[in-house]
């Protein structure tokens, strides 16, 4: 893959803005403390990653087909998505890469359904790190916190970026193949309903979950609902039944 030096600028300022940014939602607020720092290395692994890998997934392809495609983050979605996190909600849209070069329906979608895919695939990711931690490393709180973290933030991701919808990605796989697009769509779907599952799971075995787990619930990663709720979910996350 080709990267020019002001991509490479542009990726990482997205990367790590949108890192901090979830970082103050899930801790409450900026602090130089171990708990926010702890956040801030959660969210730069899971949907830091997850957003990088999604775009980078859309530029490998279309660099694969013969087109110019470059990522620009925007600074503006960016500024806004920190002040928003200290409201404890987050509505990101960190950037996006701009393909020049002629693909037809079909390269378009192919370019386009990548992205989602890489998230589901790095959700099952996730959910096997979730999965051993439980077999392997049972009282490891903040490796089980990562990876249902990124189960969830991922397996969002992958659905909200396939809805057929604006510019969404779901809206060129739709127009180019609609069997492609429903299998993409289940699959996400699937993936994000064994993230609800685990977290009601946890629900069941510890109570005192409830508010953390259904802020989750009704408003996952893109629009999440931060502040207390949300604090808890970061310190604590219960052991699977
Ligand atoms: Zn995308």
């Amino acid at each position: 893959m080709k990267f020019s030096s002001v991509e490479k600028q542009h990726l990482l300022r997205a990367w790590l803005v949108i890192s901090v940014a979830f970082a103050i939602m899930l801790s409450g607020g900026f602090s130089f403390s171990e708990q926010f720092f702890t956040a801030a290395v959660m969210s730069a692994v899971t949907v830091g990653l997850g957003f990088l890998l999604h775009e980078l997934a859309h530029k490998f392809l279309a660099q694969r087909y013969g087109c110019i495609a470059e990522f620009r983050a925007f600074d503006t979605m960016l500024v806004l998505a920190v002040i928003m996190s200290f409201f404890g909600f987050i509505l990101a849209a960190p950037g996006a890469v701009f393909i020049h070069g002629h693909v037809n329906k079909a390269r378009n979608g192919r370019i386009s359904v990548v992205g989602p895919v890489v998230n589901i695939v790095l959700a099952y990711f996730f959910f096997a790190v979730l999965i051993a931690t439980q077999a392997y490393a049972y009282g490891n709180q903040l490796i089980s916190n990562i990876a249902y973290y990124g189960l969830s933030i991922n397996s969002w991701l992958a659905v909200f970026n396939l809805l057929p919808f604006w510019h969404l990605d779901g809206a060129k796989v739709f127009a180019w193949n609609k069997r492609i697009y429903a299998a993409a769509l289940l699959m996400a779907i699937a993936t994000f309903l064994v993230s609800i599952q685990i977290m009601s799971s946890c629900v069941s075995c510890n109570p005192e979950l409830a508010d953390a787990c259904l802020a989750d619930f009704f408003l996952p990663p893109y629009f999440l609902r931060g502040g207390e709720k949300n604090q808890s979910s970061v310190r604590q996350f219960c052991h699977l039944t």
